[in-house]
């Protein structure tokens, strides 16, 4: 039975970070290791295909000289034989070679997710051969032989198992495997990923396939806080979490797991355990099929939301009125987020406002609507069972002196969510700190 072990970009983004990883990972428990590109990467594969959509071919070949001369210095860090320094130098070639041969020519969809899978190839490759270099046995196991998603963009399962498998099975007696985060194939069998911060997302697909015993999604925090360590300083890690409390958390801001990621783990009842690379000993959070005690555990906080109201112009919310609504949002492909309804208007959120425009000009067909931006979405989280009473009223009180612009209650047994003016965020979340933790 292997674990599934997935670290992040700062967890591999120095040569020492990756020397650390070894203490980590090769420690006798079978383990597939699932690795990000070293931080930073990523957003320069982006930069430099953004230059080549441009046909800026200099831009794009200035800024991958630039990427090469950082991977330079990490190789001749990172490596003491020259043998491994010589294997690395030539892995870095070839990688900056083929992004290099994209300037020639036109610059697709197609070619930039091959660009965008450089840094996970990098980045393992790197870590599998530190691992020789160390006389650590290991297995780079390619993630584009068996990652795989289906024409819905969703993880072909069956397919994965089965390859990931076939995978293992070749390699039977090993117990050190290391592949790509966020990469795969789609189902045209062509390079694509996982979306921006998928590593997590990869783990949690892998551990499903394979049924491990246990993920963990090793990062930069010693696990998912009760509030927003960022604008909160009294925060603690939270010891364990339901999977629907940890992914409203996850949805709602809490930065350390992708939204998504869940998912695959929790219909396979795998728990996800999240953990501090700087500090290995620390539990963190485990994420688990727990029933857990009554009573809030957290706060989250979502930037970037758009609230719009609705009114029916016909002063009813007559049937029909909601599909006609929720039809525009459906035929732009815009999600949902909040909804809260009163007999004659409804106000909705949204987090992508890249259809707005054509959004509110449907919608004026039928309803009058106005639209207030720099929103932030407030989510306590927590088991909090229908037939108890005082969650909703400590929440409140504890708000009591921010104006809350919606109030979401009882869609799930996990959460209360508001609605508040971004400018009143830092605020809202240090008083539900005060109010829910008893803390300053
Ligand atoms: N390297 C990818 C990104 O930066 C995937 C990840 O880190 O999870 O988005
Ligand atoms: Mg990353």
């Amino acid at each position: 039975m292997f674990l599934v072990l997935k670290f992040g970009g700062t967890s591999v983004g120095t040569p020492q970070r990756i020397k650390d990883l070894v203490k980590l990972t090769a420690n006798g428990t079978p383990k597939i290791v699932v690795l990000s590109a070293m931080s930073g990467t990523t957003n320069a594969l982006v930069e430099i295909c953004n230059a080549l959509y441009q046909r800026n071919t200099e831009e794009a070949a200035h800024l991958t000289e630039k990427l090469r001369t950082n991977y330079k210095q990490v190789i001749s860090e990172l490596f003491s034989k020259k043998e491994s320094l010589e294997k690395a130098q030539e892995l870095v070639l070839n990688h900056f070679n083929y992004i290099l041969a994209f300037t020639l020519d036109m610059f697709t969809a197609n070619e930039e997710k091959a660009i965008l899978a450089q840094g996970e190839l990098l980045s393992t490759a790197l870590f599998h051969y530190y691992l020789e270099e160390s006389g650590i046995d290991s297995v780079l196991l390619p993630a584009l032989n068996f990652m795989r998603i289906d024409k819905n963009e969703e993880p072909d399962l069956p397919y994965i198992r089965k390859y990931i498998h076939e995978e293992l099975v070749l390699n039977s007696g090993k117990n050190l495997f290391i592949t790509q985060g966020y990469i795969c194939r789609n189902s045209f069998g062509e390079i694509d990923n996982l979306k921006r911060g998928g590593s997590d997302y990869s783990a949690s697909i892998i551990g499903a396939a394979i049924k491990s015993p246990e993920i963990q999604i090793w990062t930069d925090i010693d696990g998912m806080h009760n509030n927003d360590p960022r604008i909160v300083s009294n925060t603690h890690p939270v010891s364990e979490l339901s999977f629907d409390e940890a992914a409203e958390l996850a949805y709602f801001g809490a930065k350390i797991l992708h939204p998504t990621c869940i998912l695959p783990a929790q219909k396979e009842n795998i728990p996800v355990r999240l953990k501090n690379t700087m500090q290995p000993e620390a539990p963190g959070t485990l994420i688990a099929n727990v029933s857990s005690e009554e009573g809030v555990k957290a706060v989250a906080a979502k930037d970037g939301i758009t609230a719009i109201n609705i009114k029916s112009d016909r002063m009813l919310l007559a049937h029909g009125f909601l599909r006609a609504v929720f039809e525009i949002f459906e035929r732009f492909k815009t999600p949902i987020d909040m909804i809260t309804t009163s007999e004659v208007a409804i106000s909705l959120t949204v987090d992508n406002p890249k259809h707005l425009t054509l959004i509110i000009d449907e919608l004026k067909d039928i309803a009058q609507v106005e639209i207030d931006e720099n929103q932030t979405i407030i989510c306590v989280v927590g088991n909090l069972p229908k037939h108890q009473s005082g969650f909703a009223s400590k929440v409140m009180d504890a708000l009591r002196n921010i104006p809350l612009r919606m109030v979401s209650y009882g869609g799930s047994p996990n959460n209360i969510s508001v609605l508040v003016n971004s400018s009143l965020k830092k605020e809202a979340l240090l008083a539900l700190n005060k109010g829910l933790f008893n803390k300053n």
